[in-house]
C-alpha cells in the first residue's frame, strides 16, 4: 500500500509545510504550525492551522491540508509533513491523528523544523489504538 517516496517529495512536502506555516491565523496562542500533504496523483496540498476567539473552533495545520487535499479530489495520501518551530519537531495532536488514520493507517510522517531538519515516522507508531469501524459491531452475552 505504501509507495516508497523519494527525497525530493520530502523536501517539496517540507518546502511546502513551512509555507503554508507563514500563512497560519494564529492570533490567541501565537503557535503557527504549517502541513503539506503528499497525495497518489503526486500533488502536494498544503495547510495550516487557523484560530478562532472562540478556542474550540479552531483547526490544526495538518487537518486542514488533508481537508484541502480531500475537496481538491484526493483520497489516498502517502506522506504528510508537519512544522511550527526552528528547532523542535511537531507531532500531530490526537484529533489529526485520528483523521490520518481515516485516509492511511501507514501514512507516513515528516516531522520537521523551520531549518529543514526531518524525522520520518510512521502513523502507526504514534496512533497504535485507533477507533475503528470494527468498534461499532454488536456483540451479544449467551445466557446460559
Ligand atoms: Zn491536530
Amino acid at each position: 500500500m505504501l509507495k516508497p517516496i523519494t527525497n525530493a517529495e520530502i523536501q517539496l512536502l517540507i518546502a511546502q509545510a513551512i509555507q503554508a506555516r507563514e500563512q497560519a491565523y494564529a492570533p490567541y496562542s501565537g503557535f503557527k504550525v504549517g502541513s503539506a500533504v503528499l497525495s497518489e496523483n503526486a500533488k502536494i496540498y498544503p495547510g495550516h492551522n487557523i484560530e478562532n476567539v472562540s478556542y474550540s473552533l479552531s483547526i490544526c495545520a495538518e487537518r486542514n491540508a488533508l481537508y484541502h487535499a480531500h475537496i481538491c479530489g484526493a483520497n489516498t495520501f502517502y506522506a504528510l509533513a508537519v512544522v511550527y518551530h526552528e528547532t523542535e519537531f511537531a507531532k500531530p495532536c490526537g484529533s489529526c491523528r485520528q483523521v490520518m488514520h481515516e485516509f492511511n493507517p501507514e501514512l507516513l510522517l515528516v516531522l520537521c523544523n523551520l531549518r529543514k531538519e526531518y524525522r520520518l515516522l510512521s502513523l502507526s507508531k504514534l496512533l497504535p489504538e485507533p477507533f475503528e469501524k470494527s468498534q461499532f459491531q454488536t456483540h451479544k452475552i449467551e445466557a446460559k
